[in-house]
């Protein structure tokens, strides 16, 4: 008997950046639980049972999974990234913490994964390399206004900002808002990066600004980092060319 249920983040997109740990653990796993299209991704090699859900069930995915490992599996929950952000490592923990009583034989653990803004910043260098923080936009587990009071708090306080669940198609006018609230503390040529399907077959990567960013390329699969005031872009044909400095001297050559 197990009772062992661990909560694992697959990374982003790309087999090779999820980590030989949770490759370990999948493989050695009696049953997997998640969101079917992150199952997916575990390779067939994986002889698991596998328990497939809707994206807006975690508690009770998180129950189920609980219940399995009670039960005597070796449980693992899948998420997408890191496990702990935005993820089901913490909906476990919340449906553990409402019934203090019930699956005390059960163990938890947690295998950290790459997570999209760490994945996105280093396809354009080095964007989160001073202060940053990351919000997500969805209003479906919390209130619009604590987002816009973060958005404000975080843009003011100049801190580079990774937008998670940027824009659903259920409410679009809410990443214009929040554009809006960041601008007012941001110039409009401050760094914007937007990536699509990061470390996945379909990946786009654009480079733009506050000003120019066109709402209508952000979805879901989307993340959208943007810049600090000290945020830079190096004119360079391709590849690395983003980077947030750790110090705040001018790097530029003095004029003259
Ligand atoms: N646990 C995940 C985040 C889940 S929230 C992680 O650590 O990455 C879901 C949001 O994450 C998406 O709406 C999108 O904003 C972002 N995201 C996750 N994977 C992504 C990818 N491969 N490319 C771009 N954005 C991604």
């Amino acid at each position: 008997m197990s009772c062992r249920l661990t909560v694992v983040g697959l990374g982003p997109g790309r087999l090779d950046w999820c980590t030989p740990e949770v490759s370990a653990i999948l493989e050695d796993a009696t049953d997997l639980v998640g969101y079917a299209p992150y199952l997916a991704r575990v390779p067939q090699t994986c002889a698991a049972r596998r328990h497939a859900s809707d994206n807006r069930v975690e508690a009770e995915r998180a129950e189920h999974a609980l219940n399995l490992a009670a039960d005597g599996g070796d449980v693992v929950v899948v998420s997408s990234g890191d496990p702990g952000v935005f993820a089901m490592a913490s909906a476990v923990l919340e449906r553990l913490d409402q019934d203090p009583s019930r699956w005390c034989d059960v163990q938890i653990s947690v295998c950290p994964g790459i997570t999209a803004a760490q994945a996105l910043a280093s396809r354009v260098g080095a964007p989160l390399g001073h202060d940053f923080c990351v919000i997500s936009l969805s209003d479906v587990l919390k209130p619009w206004s604590i987002i816009e009071r973060r958005l404000d708090a975080a843009a003011s306080a100049d801190f580079v900002i990774a937008l998670y669940n940027p824009r659903s198609r259920q409410r679009p006018h809410q990443f214009t808002d929040a554009i809006g609230i960041v601008s007012r503390h941001r110039e409009p040529a401050t760094p914007v990066i937007v990536g699509r399907h990061v470390g996945r077959d379909e990946e786009s990567v654009t480079i733009t600004d506050l000003g120019r960013l066109d709402h209508a390329t952000i979805d879901m699969s989307t993340i959208v980092i943007i810049g600090s005031s000290t945020t830079r872009v190096l004119d360079r044909p391709a590849g690395c060319r983003v980077y947030t400095p750790r110090t705040y001297a001018d790097p530029r050559p003095a004029a003259g």
